[in-house]
This record gives structure tokens, sequence and C-alpha cells, in this order.
């Protein structure tokens, strides 16, 4: 079995449920007492939030470099960063590391394409909606269309991530929210919604909507496991 190195803490909320997860598929796949070989480099958020917001991905850029590289010397055999949004520096960290990256936007473009979809919806921060680092790689390596939801739905799902989830906060009125983007986005012909914040699917949990709903913090967890054991 390989060692699984996390980047956690951005939010700690979806650390603890990589955690659960990467534990749970492990002993699916092997039974008895099995468990996951795990290392977790977890930060302090609120520095990297108020740097996400003034724009200083120079320094966040370090930060996770060195994250990932203390990862691998402490001999992890691939590196997660547990979060979408921070997937802007994926680039950076490959470069600098010599055990792979498992991409977040690879391991949900996978299972969206096992179902046979082509159009889905993504919600998650505002950078991972609007910026290119995660569409056009959908787009491009997968083929994939996506869309997103319209300015007050980009700013309520934005500020229901930093203001509420990565504090510990699930509200049944930000649930129903979010849900209701979730069919604005079916309506513009989404056929899949991909849950492109880490900390979506607690608030989400098992809500249906009318399409099937990818939770990236389980898809991601679950492909390292894959990769672990394979
Ligand atoms: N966990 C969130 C994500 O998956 C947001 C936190 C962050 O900005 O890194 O994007």
């Amino acid at each position: 079995m390989k060692t699984i190195g996390l980047i956690g803490g951005m939010s700690w909320e979806s650390s603890l449920e990589y955690y659960r997860i990467l534990n749970q598929a492990t002993r699916a796949e092997l039974g008895g007492l099995h468990s996951a070989k795990v290392i977790m480099f977890s930060v302090d958020f609120a520095d990297m939030a108020a740097m996400q917001h003034v724009g200083n991905w120079a320094d966040i850029s370090d930060i996770l470099v060195e994250a990932a590289q203390k990862l691998q010397m402490a001999g992890a055999s691939m590196v997660l960063l547990c979060a979408n949004t921070m997937h802007l520096l994926a680039d950076d960290i490959e470069a600098r590391i010599s055990v792979p990256l498992v991409h977040i936007a690879d391991a949900v473009a996978e299972q969206i394409k096992s179902q046979g979809l082509g159009r889905v919806g993504l919600l998650g921060t505002k950078f991972t909606m609007e910026q290119d680092f995660y569409r056009q790689r959908l787009i491009e390596q997968h083929g994939l269309e996506v869309v997103i939801p319209g300015d007050n739905g980009r700013a309520a799902v934005h500020n229901i991530i930093y203001d509420e989830l990565c504090q510990g906060q699930f509200k049944p009125d930000s649930r129903q929210r979010v849900l209701a983007i979730c069919q604005e986005l079916v309506e513009a012909g989404a056929e899949g919604v991909i849950l492109g914040c880490t900390e979506l699917e607690l608030l989400v949990k098992d809500a249906t909507a009318a399409v099937p709903l990818f939770p990236t913090t389980r898809i991601h967890a679950e492909a390292a496991v894959a990769l672990a054991l394979g």
C-alpha cells in the first residue's frame, strides 16, 4: 500500500472528511483492520484565505510547494491538495515534486465521463467557477461542457463557503439555496453538477437533485485509494 500525502486545513472541516473516506475506502477494499497510510500537512486557513482574497497567490504557492515537498520527504507516494480552489497552483506544485499530484478535476472528470455525461454545472468558490484553471481543464483535457451560475448565484455560493462552511456552520437555508442554484444549472442544460468545493458535500449531504451530483472530496479521496492500492 502506498502512502497518501494530504495538504489539508483548507478547510479542516473537509480534511476530516478526506481522512474518514480514505480509511473507509481502504477498509472496503482490504477488509478487517486495514486502514490507509496517510500523512497530512495542515495549514492555518485564515492566512490562506486572506492571501487568496487579495490575489497574493505567489505566497500561497510558496507555502503549498513547501508542504508538498515535506510530504514527499516524509514518505508520501502521492500528494493531494484537499481543496478545489488551491488547484489554481497545481502546476507550481507538480513542477517541484517528483511524486504525482492527484488532480481533483481529473478525478471528477473521469467519474462524469464514466456516467456518459457531457455537460456539467460547476459550483465552488468564485475562483473555481470564474477562473480558467479548473473549467478549462474540464473543457480542454476532458471534452466536457461547463455551466456556472449567474452573478448572484456565484456570490451566494462563494459567501456560503467562506462565511459558513469553512467555519463549521451548515445551515438548512444555505442548503436550500445551494440546491436551488443546482436546479438553475439543470435548467441551463447541466446533466450533472460538480460540488466543486470540498465542503459543499458536507452541506448538501444526501439531498437528491434532478441530475447526479459529483462530490469532489469523496471522488478525490477514492481516486487516491485506488492509486495507493493499485
Ligand atoms: N475547500 C474549498 C475548495 O474546495 C474552499 C477553500 C479554499 O479556498 O481553498 O475550493
